[in-house]
């Protein structure tokens, strides 16, 4: 079983509207392109702040920007004209964990993959609102980062941890800490391993300055220690993303050991024998996630 659940249907500028891109067509294409790549298992998983609804949560004005489309046209869309599951990129925003809770909870959702883009009201990879021109240093800055990445894992709002190292995602454009990055990793360690949380690998970072898998593999073998299982995805925003660089993405899993990667229906999660072309949804090997942030 191969899955790719964070993928976007539209790039992310204002002019990817839902009229042209959550089509049926646009679905084709993805599902087309992930039937070239072996991935039997898709789900969509749109940012949240492209949603009016979003701003109930959090007015940050770069999501009072792009908060167009209705959250439940989405989902309605989702559901009802395609056989995509259905997942949702919202970001963690510390002191709105209830609001963020009921929106959630007030949908029928596959799974929530939950982001760190913004530490406070910095971003970390953008050059708008950017947390590189606040005056922090390079290791305060990984050390928040870090610090928030436990904060959203055990928040237990979240079936999978997006882009756990998204902070490297400027790559040689910005200092790296000295020293071991362990020191960083491990300040989200405990939240990862208190929530059962799965740890995204996600092929996007090799696409992005980084020119890395997120996460490093240093911090999967950590989260592999704490007990996270693996989700696997590729973050496009584009067909011919979908399953990008999957090769580089299985042989890192293969030489850490995982053996297995993870699959979400009805905000559930099983775990299933990884592996290229076994294209079955409901793989005889399935079982049910044992790990304490499964049952929510
Ligand atoms: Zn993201
Ligand atoms: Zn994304």
């Amino acid at each position: 079983m191969l899955t790719d659940y964070h993928l976007h249907l539209r790039p992310d500028g204002h002019e990817a509207s839902t009229a042209e891109y959550h089509s049926q067509a646009n679905v084709e294409r993805y599902r087309a392109a992930a039937e070239e790549r072996g991935i039997a298992e898709l789900g969509v998983s749109e940012h949240i702040y492209r949603f009016t609804q979003a701003l109930e949560i959090w007015r940050h004005p770069f999501w009072e920007q792009f908060a167009h489309d209705d959250l439940d046209e989405y989902c309605g869309f989702i559901r009802e004209r395609t056989d995509l599951r259905l997942g949702i990129e919202a970001d963690f925003v510390p002191g709105a964990e209830d609001r963020l809770a009921s929106l959630l909870e007030a949908r029928d959702l596959d799974y929530v993959v939950g982001s760190v883009h913004f530490l406070r009201d910095g971003a970390v990879d953008m050059d708008d609102y950017s947390v590189w021109d606040s005056g922090r240093s390079v290791e305060e800055i990984w050390r928040r980062y870090f610090q928030t990445i436990g904060e959203s894992a055990a928040s237990g709002l979240f079936d999978v941890l997006a882009h756990p190292d998204l902070v490297k995602y400027w790559g040689p454009e910005r200092p790296l800490p000295e020293g071991d990055l362990r020191h960083y990793y491990e300040l989200a360690m405990d939240g990862i391993a208190q929530s059962g949380i799965a740890v995204e690998v996600s092929t996007a970072g090799l696409r992005k300055r980084a020119g890395e898998m997120y996460p490093a593999p240093a911090f999967l073998s950590m989260c592999l220690e704490a007990g996270a299982p693996v989700a696997l995805s590729s973050d496009a925003h584009r067909p011919e993303d979908v399953g990008a660089d999957y090769d580089q993405a299985l042989e890192m899993l293969e030489r850490l050991g995982v053996q297995e990667l993870c699959l979400f229906e009805g905000r559930t999660r099983r775990l299933a024998p990884l592996g290229a072309g076994a294209g079955t949804t409901d793989p005889a090997g399935a079982r049910e996630g044992s790990a304490p942030g499964s049952e929510r």
